[in-house]
């Protein structure tokens, strides 16, 4: 890094200024770009970009180099810089030490710009290729044009980092984490990538080309074919509707879901209202929030969770305090009952702004039926509060819970005497069944919900739900999950809720699954001891029963 004479403080501070200024405009001129694809992850991922260029602590740091230590602007910039991603780095917490590449990515683009280096380095990849990097940073997707990507696999990363996050965004096939071996590979080599094997195959001889050519062209038929009938309901081929919504935290969310072809939201996460806040939100702001998303479904059905802060979401302004083991500690329902006060603020929200759309509320993280005969409790006393105000609400709306604790498991029966529905929250089921901390990349080998284990518990909720009328979804991550689906299907859940883009898929898997197979697969699944056994068992049926009668999507209408 060049030095600079540091006698004039007041001219680096202007040179920074401007410096992130560029960076800032470069960074807002590609968010507010109508042909780039607006994809959710790639959104939050430059928001996060935006509020560190204002983080004042950085810019103390900054000052302290300029003023104190006479330091030039770029050294000045880049011991902040250092100094932050440091500490991110030392912490426990998986995700926030992965967003220390969020810090070092802003660093150096505007270290770029302060030494009048282009913004970004891979601008000049012209005709699609699998790329080879290191690690990809989240600014080196700006300049990178999605269709000269036919995929990439990288040194470094795990599942959340962001080459793992973009390239579900993407939709590219991708493996992270392949290590060293990847950099002894020459530019320009031929090379094979299966991201559903986690295969990488440097120079191929031509059959195993041919093969995965075939391969190709049989996935991108079928995803095309998916594409086309994403509109169309889903059914089994003997005709069994399955209800297939979104999982969403935003009004972008809501528009993405409805273009993919939800047919409603199954699990609209209430964080984001207090996470973009620098302070709780007022009643009037969630009422508004609520309102701009149910708008956007019309009358659809739209599962709204109340709050679930705590474990890795945890705004500064609510306090709630270093804990040694944060999921198992103070977290969603427990600081709601635990500060009625403050849970009024968003139950009366919910109430005014369900009025004339048709919503469902549901209670996250329930362990034992008192704290949802408390939850229920309190939202009925907000309904009684805002009747005696003269405020109007809806009628009435169906109150449920999430089932993502094995005590919750245990418990079904009686839970289902008391709850309109379960929605099974497989992300924390499964890390509480496993003991594995979701965020902890060295437990993730254990991570994987399309596990007999969970399927194990899904099987006797849906029991209980249906001995007592009420449905049932499934909203956690394996709801989106295509090899899990036809075991749930099978298992008589009757709602998927699943993040937008997997929608399409989705419904092409059940239109290829009857009944009778599905709960064949089922049964089989529900004998087995692992992940891997499960995949392979569904893989198997599904290209077994391909095997016996060939079969096509079709509008959602049954199988001729
Ligand atoms: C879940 O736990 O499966 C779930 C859907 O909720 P979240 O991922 O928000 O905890
Ligand atoms: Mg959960």
């Amino acid at each position: 890094m060049p030095e600079r004479p540091a006698d004039l403080p007041e001219i680096e501070r202007q040179r920074l200024h401007d410096a992130s200024q560029r960076v800032r405009e470069s960074t807002l001129a590609f968010l507010n770009d109508p042909t780039r694809n607006g994809q959710a992850e790639q959104q939050a991922i430059f928001d996060t970009h935006l509020i560190m260029l204002d983080d004042p602590d950085l810019w103390e740091m900054v000052e302290q180099g300029l003023c104190q230590d006479r330091l030039p602007a770029e050294r000045a910039w880049m011991a902040a810089v250092d100094f932050h991603a440091n500490r991110l780095e030392s912490l426990p917490d998986e995700y926030l030490k992965a967003r220390a590449v969020d810090v070092r990515d802003i660093g150096a683009r505007v270290l770029r710009q302060l030494l009048g280096l282009p913004d970004v380095t891979l601008a000049d990849i012209t005709e699609p290729v699998l790329l080879l990097a290191e690690d990809l940073l989240p600014s080196d997707t700006m300049t990178l044009d999605p269709t000269k990507l036919l995929g990439f696999c990288t040194c470094q990363g795990g599942p959340l980092s962001h080459a793992a996050i973009l390239s579900r965004a993407l939709g590219l096939p991708a493996i992270v984490g392949v290590g060293g071996a990847l950099r002894a590979v020459p530019g320009g080599a031929l090379a094979l990538v299966n991201g559903a094997t986690g295969d990488v195959i440097i120079d191929p001889d031509p059959a195993t080309v041919a093969d995965y050519r075939r391969l190709h062209d049989v996935q991108a038929e079928q995803e095309r074919l998916a594409r086309v009938h994403a509109h169309d309901s889903a059914q089994t081929v003997d005709g069994v509707r399955v209800e297939i919504v979104a999982n969403i935290g935003s009004v972008e969310e809501a528009r993405l879901a409805l273009d993919q072809g939800a047919e409603g939201v199954g699990l609209l996460r209430t964080e984001f209202l207090y996470m973009s806040d620098q302070q709780v939100p007022s009643e009037p702001v969630q009422v508004e929030g609520y309102r701009a998303i149910l708008e956007v479904l019309a009358m659809r059905p739209v599962t709204i969770r109340t709050l679930d802060i705590g474990g890795d979401k945890c705004p500064a302004y609510l306090s709630l305090g270093q804990e040694a083991n944060p999921f198992l500690g103070w977290r969603a329902i427990r600081v709601c009952l635990d500060q009625p006060d403050f849970f009024k603020v968003q139950l009366r929200a919910l109430w005014r702004a369900a009025l004339g759309h048709n919503v469902r509320i549901m209670f996250p993280m329930i362990a034992v039926p008192e704290e949802f005969r408390r939850a229920k409790a309190l939202l009925d006393e907000a309904r009684q509060e805002l009747v005696a105000e003269g405020v109007e609400v809806a009628e009435r709306v169906q109150v449920g819970m999430m089932v993502e604790i094995p005590s919750a498991v245990v418990l079904a029966e009686a839970f289902a005497r008391e709850v309109d529905f379960f929605s099974i929250g497989t992300n924390d089921l499964t890390q509480y069944t496993f003991a594995a901390d979701r965020t902890n990349a060295k437990v993730s080998a254990l991570a994987d919900s399309c596990h007999p284990a969970i399927f194990r518990q899904i099987e006797p909720v849906v029991r209980a739900a249906h001995a007592n009328g009420i449905w049932v979804g499934v909203c956690g991550e394996l709801a989106g999950d295509l090899e899990a689906i036809p075991v749930l299907l099978g298992l008589g859940v009757g709602e998927l809720s699943m993040a937008p883009g997997r929608i399409p898929a989705a419904k092409h898997t059940i239109r290829r699954w009857s009944m009778a197979s599905s709960q064949a697969i089922a049964r089989r699944v529900l004998q087995l001891e692992s992940s891997t056994e499960a995949r392979h068992a569904v893989r198997y049926a599904q290209v077994a029963s391909a095997v016996e009668s060939p079969v096509t999507p079709n509008s959602g209408k049954g199988l001729a």
